[in-house]
């Protein structure tokens, strides 16, 4: 297989389908394969070989459907590059991929005098922007109008797909190699779990240069469905465009669940297309979880649990186990059962699987599990043994393989020789009528090692004290993992893929004191 087999299918059943929709403006399937075979026919005439590198600095656009299918096309390697970073790490990643060509946006424009003197290596520097275009840069339209179309060279199976960015929650991202076949099985694997949309027209607001956004392009492609481009998470934008195109799918971490149901005009916007909401990427609150199926009665909610380097799926909840009996017997929190064509497992540290109901680490080992790091042998070693994933996440296994994710192993307390998963503190603190959203961390404590210390939003117009808040938790929690400190902010520092950046809030904490890490 290779990945550029949905386009061609596409292009056969239905042409005059849109592929892509950005700010109303439609692209459809026979258009878009000639603009791949166009890209990948200009890459060839600038010299790029097969399994070189190219890669690109912008906001989600359609020009993504350019590229992605246009260079697998070519059997050329995609390297998005994280929009958040700062030069100096979109510098390490371009230099570290050694890509010789990088596709720059509107954006990033002013960026790019210092990322060429940085990185030397990079041969072009292709705009693909609307402003006017640099003379020392290269205006993507009529480069591409004026290339050759190539016939699509169909490399897959094992090739390297992409060079894919961690998402840098817990420190320096890892840049994952994932192959065709990689992508494939984690996209089809996911799709045989659960009804697919029909027709599949999907909301891509999760980044493009994160392996959500990459795999719901993949999956898109192979359905021959619409996606309905989001240059950002603009909430607004974002509710009118699913009205107006009537968005039946799409996917969306629980911070952006968030902020979509809590705006004012929320209710103003007639969602009702939307049949399936697919969430994950960092654990979800059991308050905000009700509250969103509540706000959204028609959808069908999904949960996923995966990373970057597993293409990302690991396991899958699919919607019945949102409602009716599994709302009352906890199923609805598990993150699911190990997807199609994966194992899943629970280990202790040595390696040895653990009984139901035990907290390890989980391991998982299918056609989805990466190559591996790029450039770093050491790195893979420590993560890819026999064949087996791991995934640096705790949970624990039910009788029946659904697994529920409890902590990542780093972030996970150790107070007084007990440990306390943030999540389950999170959740209880997500309760409480004033709190709009939190984060749980390890904060240094003479005694125990480490306290419980939480960092709260407040709702607007609302308060609450630090003492009402633990002893809210005391009425569900046991002593031990109810937060010893409570600190308020107005927001909490997220990733670019909308996760909230542990690592930030225990810096100030932690400064100058080594803290253990699992
Ligand atoms: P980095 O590896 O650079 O620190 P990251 O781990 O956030 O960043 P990703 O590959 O985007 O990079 O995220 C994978 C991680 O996200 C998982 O290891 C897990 O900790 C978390 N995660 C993903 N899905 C879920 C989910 N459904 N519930 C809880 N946590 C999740
Ligand atoms: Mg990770």
């Amino acid at each position: 297989m290779y990945l550029t087999q949905g386009l061609h299918r596409a292009v056969q059943q239905f042409p005059q389908r849109a592929v892509t929709v950005e700010d109303g403006r439609r692209r459809d399937y026979r258009t878009q394969m000639d603009r791949c075979a166009r890209l990948a026919g200009a890459l060839a005439g600038a010299g790029l070989v097969p399994g070189d590198r190219v890669a690109i600095l912008a906001l989600n656009g359609a020009v993504h459907w350019d590229y992605f299918p246009g260079l697998w096309w070519g059997g050329l390697v995609a390297n998005p590059v994280n929009t958040r970073w700062s030069l100096k790490e979109m510098a390490y990643s371009l230099s570290d991929s050694g890509a010789r060509v990088l596709l720059v946006d509107d954006a990033f424009l002013e960026r790019i005098p210092e990322l060429r003197r940085l990185c030397p290596g990079l041969q072009q520097v292709i705009h693909v922007g609307a402003a006017p275009t640099p003379a020392e840069l290269t205006a993507y339209e009529p480069w591409l109008a004026a290339a050759e179309a190539v016939p699509d060279r169909r490399v897959g199976g094992d090739q390297l797909a992409v060079i894919l960015y961690t998402g840098g929650t817990t420190g320096f991202p890892k840049g994952v190699m994932l192959s065709h076949s990689n992508l494939w099985s984690s996209a089809v694997g996911r799709l045989a779990e659960t009804e697919v949309p029909s027709p599949f027209v999907t909301l891509m607001a999760v980044p493009l240069f994160h392996t959500a956004g990459l795999a719901k392009l993949v999956t898109q492609l192979i359905v021959g469905g619409t996606a309905v481009v989001e240059a950002g998470f603009r909430v607004d934008t974002v509710l009118a465009d699913m009205a107006a195109e009537r968005v039946t799918d799409v996917i969306l971490v629980p911070s952006m669940i968030q902020m979509l149901i809590d705006h004012p005009t929320f209710a103003d916007h007639d969602l009702s297309a939307l049949e399936a909401l697919t969430y994950g990427a960092s654990p979800i609150s059991q308050a905000l979880l009700e509250r969103a199926m509540a706000a959204l009665p028609g959808a069908r909610f999904m949960q996923s649990y995966g990373m970057t380097e597993a293409s990302p799926v690991i396991t899958v909840n699919p919607w019945w186990n949102h409602r009716g009996e599994a709302l009352r017997n906890g199923r609805v929190r598990s993150a699911g059962r190990a997807g199609w064509g994966l194992e899943v497992r629970v280990v202790d540290p040595q390696g040895k699987e653990l009984p139901p109901g035990t907290v390890g680490e989980v391991i998982a080992r299918g056609d989805n599990v990466m190559l591996g790091y790029w450039n770093q042998p050491e790195q893979t070693a420590e993560v890819l043994r026999d064949g087996w994933l791991h995934t640096g996440d705790g949970g624990y296994m039910d009788e029946e393989g659904y697994l529920y994710i409890v902590d990542r192993l780093k972030d996970m307390i150790v107070s007084g020789g007990e440990n306390v998963f943030c999540a389950e503190v999170e959740n209880r603190l997500a309760r409480h009528p004033a709190v709009a959203s939190c984060a749980v961390i390890g904060v240094p404590h003479d005694q125990w090692g480490e306290s419980v210390h939480a960092v709260v939003v407040l709702r607007p117009d609302s308060e609450v004290s630090e003492a009402a808040l633990c002893d809210f938790c005391r009425e569900e929690l046991a002593g031990y993992k109810c937060p010893r400190s409570v600190e308020y902010r107005d927001s909490l520092p997220l990733s670019g893929a909308g996760k909230v950046l542990k690592n930030v809030l225990r810096e100030p904490h932690w400064r100058g004191r080594d803290r253990r890490v699992s």
